[in-house]
């Protein structure tokens, strides 16, 4: 991704009023600005529907004692996913005739949380939509749940012996199961099992298509994936099978290129080879019935709508129209009939419905409003830099900025040769502070700023001099593909959209790590490398939604500096505007995650006792004073590991 647009970028021209976080674009159509400048939570599929407002949410999970940070689920753009899809590739095959169905599946990995799941279920039923596992314990989740005799489970993963007879046992229960071959030593197994059990297995087949795709998932397309079979070892398994008279188990192809893919293009050729293999494998005498194309449907996380790492150059109806045409066209080449399409989109199922809420806990800024005098005995640097003031306009901006550096940059220098005191260059520093911030007004919306005169070294400054806000989250618990692989999620302030950012910041959580910070962001013109925000308020949360966080984040995510598992809220919206607790889950206490770690909670209080008890006896601590330490000790390994107000 390019490095965007710059702060003056957005500042000049007339989004000031509206929309500077691009939602509207990004949103699609789920989210919104309300009015009252609150961010609201809509339904499209009800256009009728009052969309909720977000910060009522808060507030009434707040006097529930559910504080932030909170993951919150809105079941309502989970439903809408899975319809969607469905209906899409629904339409698609409508629209072109294709004899075969479409039976979708939700890959389990992508989140396994139960409540998640159970939705999935519960909406996918009118569909026949299935689940996908990729282990022995998501094979028993999907195992766990009535699914329908038609919506399938596709089994992929490496094998032992215990998952395929779990397999084989849930197909001779009237499961819709699939096995699917991931290497040609699995075939063995499945073999033995098979014979064990007398269970004829539904068998698939997962090849390594040689089309390599573009975006973050680059690495497990083409001839280095992983995973799936190789042309030469796809031959062996088709050979194995027949002489174990035995191919005709073999009903089922898959391939999976990797997630969000972000070029329509790549979609229709990975498909185009996918079929040619179907084609291929029908021609050896493999009764293939099912066509599994795997996940990779994207999120236009970005809402720019073009082919890159977060965003993607498709529409949802342009994916399955052109998955089915291909693979129409390519049976009716061959006078084959037409397979069931199998997708396995998870991101593209979950990534929306899910936000994660925080509030700002308070800000560090690089400039100042705190005007500097003029003395006498100033140092002649300094009289000059003061000086700036008098000659500081739009049109002289970029030599403003460039004395400003100077000065500054020369009085450290006195200081570090010994030729100035501390006193005098706090001075020259403030002085600084003060500047930068009559610059960075300059260049607010409200002062049109031709931007063309300003210089790119002092765009890039202006954004190292963007504040900070240090927030109430793990980046590394919460957002982990953040860090991880500089995914970009839309954030956005939940309130006071109807009011200019004065400022911008980049976020900072509250783990120690230097990692641990956010310093790209969806605006409407691009990503830009500072959020605009609003001055915060004494007694006044700013809360910002980091959001679409619905896929991979969930389970992904680690105990760096034991900040554990935040609130979860799933919640309906209703069309009067108002919203439903569907289900509510409270984050890890400091004591739970003690023990993920093998600490034992209650040792440590009892060691604490001892400690608190010699400081007693020593005459360090009062009776009283040793009542209130131990309470408060306990209290604190009951309690939230984040900042709780
Ligand atoms: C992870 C995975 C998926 C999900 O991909 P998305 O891009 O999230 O839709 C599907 N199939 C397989 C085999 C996977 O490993």
């Amino acid at each position: 991704m390019s490095a965007g647009i710059t702060i003056s970028d957005y500042f000049d021209k007339d989004l000031l009023t509206e929309d500077i976080y691009g939602i509207s674009r990004w949103g699609d159509g789920l989210i919104t600005i309300l009015e009252n400048g609150h961010i609201g939570l809509c339904q499209p599929e009800k256009p009728d529907s009052i969309p909720t407002d977000l910060t009522e949410i808060i507030k009434n999970l707040d006097q529930r004692g559910i504080t932030a940070p909170v993951l919150l689920r809105v079941t309502n753009f989970l439903r809408s996913r899975i319809d969607q899809i469905n209906i899409s590739f629904n339409a698609a095959i409508d629209e072109l005739a294709y004899k075969g169905k479409y039976r979708g599946v939700f890959p389990v990995k992508v989140n396994q949380q139960a409540p998640v799941v159970d939705r999935i279920v519960e909406f996918g039923r009118p569909y026949d939509f299935g689940l996908e596992v990729g282990s022995k314990a998501e094979l028993l989740i999907a195992l766990s749940h009535n699914l329908s005799k038609e919506a399938a489970i596709i089994c992929n993963g490496i094998k032992d012996s215990e998952f395929v007879r779990l397999a084989l046992m849930a197909q001779k229960l009237g499961y819709n199961c699939f096995l699917v071959l991931e290497s040609p030593r699995e075939l063995d197994l499945v073999l033995d099992v098979a014979k064990e059990t007398d269970i004829i297995p539904q068998l698939g087949i997962r090849v390594k298509l040689t089309y390599t795709v573009s975006g973050n998932w680059a690495k497990s397309s083409g001839d280095r994936s992983t995973f799936g079979l190789s042309i030469p070892q796809v031959m062996d398994v088709v050979e194995k099978l027949r002489q174990h008279n035995a191919l005709d188990w073999l009903v089922l192809q898959h391939s999976h290129l990797g997630s969000q893919v972000p070029n329509i293009i790549e979609i229709r050729h990975a498909t185009q080879e996918a079929a040619r293999f179907f084609v291929e494998l029908q021609r050896e005498g493999a009764p293939l019935t099912h066509l599994d194309l795997g996940g990779g449907l994207g999120v236009d996380y970005t809402g720019e709508h073009v082919a890159s790492a977060n965003s993607v150059n498709y529409s949802l109806s342009e994916y399955c129209l052109n998955i089915i045409e291909t693979v129409k066209d390519m049976m009716d080449s061959h006078d084959l009939p037409h397979p069931v399409i199998v997708t396995e989109s998870g991101r593209a199922c979950v990534a929306q419905s899910s936000m994660l809420l925080f509030n700002v806990l308070e800000a560090t800024h690089f400039d100042s409003t705190l005007k500097v005098d003029a003395a006498d005995d100033d140092h002649p640097l300094l009289t000059k830099m003061l000086e700036i003031e008098t000659y500081l306009t739009h049109e002289r901006l970029q030599e403003c900025w460039n004395d400003l550096q100077y000065y500054r940059d020369e009085v450290r220098s006195l200081f570090q040769s010994n030729q100035i005191n501390l006193a005098m260059t706090a001075k020259s520093e403030r002085t600084y502070l003060y500047l930068m911030n009559r610059i960075k007004n300059l260049l607010l919306p409200a002062h049109q700023c031709d931007t063309t005169s300003i210089g790119e070294d002092m765009v890039n400054a202006l954004e190292q001099a963007a504040d900070i806000f240090h927030c109430n989250f793990s980046l590394f618990q919460s957002l982990p593909d953040i860090w991880a692989i500089d995914q970009i999620h839309p954030i956005a302030p939940l309130q006071r959209l109807n009011e200019k950012p004065q400022r911008e910041a980049i976020l900072s959580d509250i783990t120690c790590d230097s990692d641990g910070k956010i310093d790209r962001f969806v605006l409407e013109k691009g990503v830009s490398n500072a959020l605009p925000v609003h001055d915060l308020m004494a007694g006044e949360e700013y809360y910002l939604g980091v959001f679409f966080v619905g896929a991979y984040q969930e389970t992904l995510g680690d105990l760096h500096n034991l900040f554990g598992d935040t609130n979860v809220v799933t919640i309906e919206l209703k069309p009067d505007g108002s919203f439903e607790m569907m289900h509510e889950q409270e984050g890890d206490t400091v004591s739970e995650v003690l023990s993920y770690v093998e600490y034992d909670p209650r040792r440590m209080v009892d060691t604490f006792k001892v400690i608190v008890e010699n400081a007693v006896r020593a005459g360090r601590v009062s009776a009283a004073e040793r009542k209130e330490m131990i309470s408060t000790f306990k209290d604190s390994i009951q309690g939230y590991t984040y900042f709780e107000h």
